[in-house]
């Protein structure tokens, strides 16, 4: 079973969120879905970099693309990225976006930022990453599994 630590977290520089992350990455063993939540520039991308490095994903090759809304890369698992930002959301776009298969898929680790962007489109058993800023360099960062 894979272990991922949940609770709240502070992190001082964005090397400190991507190691955070990382440690997830390397823990997880079976399908996941991780929901990042925050603000432009909270730091789920750079999140969303430790989780993929810690599946033997290079971590340069995730990011926040600005035409593709769903990114593939094959690690150690396959790790499915999608920044919902420039949706205008909700369950029916979602769904075209192949979602369903996607978080059904066998050996698949899913990272979505912009969560909100959902709707009425639930995600079971996924873990909600919240992350804010708390000035300068801080983040507070909350994970906590939901069923
Ligand atoms: P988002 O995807 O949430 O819009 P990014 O991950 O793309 O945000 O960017 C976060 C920015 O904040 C980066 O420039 C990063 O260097 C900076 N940053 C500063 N401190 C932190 C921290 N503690 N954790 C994460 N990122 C941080
Ligand atoms: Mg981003």
């Amino acid at each position: 079973m894979t272990s991922i630590p949940t609770g709240q977290f502070i992190t001082r520089s964005a090397e400190e969120t991507f190691e955070l992350a990382y440690g997830i990455g390397e823990a997880i063993n079976e399908p996941a879905v991780f929901l990042l939540q925050g603000d432009l520039g909270a730091g789920k991308t750079v999140f969303a970099k430790g989780i993929g490095a810690g599946l033997d994903i290079d971590p340069a090759e995730v990011n926040s693309p600005t035409f593709t809304i769903v990114n593939q890369h094959d690690g150690r698992m396959r790790l499915y990225h999608l920044d919902l930002y420039r949706i205008a959301g909700g369950a029916n776009e979602v769904y075209d976006l192949g979602l369903e298969e996607i978080i059904t898929e066998p050996e698949a680790v899913v990272v979505i930022e912009w969560p909100e962007r959902l709707g009425a489109f639930a995600i079971p058993r996924a873990y909600w990453v919240t992350i804010s800023d708390s000035g300068g360099d801080e983040r507070n960062i909350s994970i906590r599994y939901e069923i």
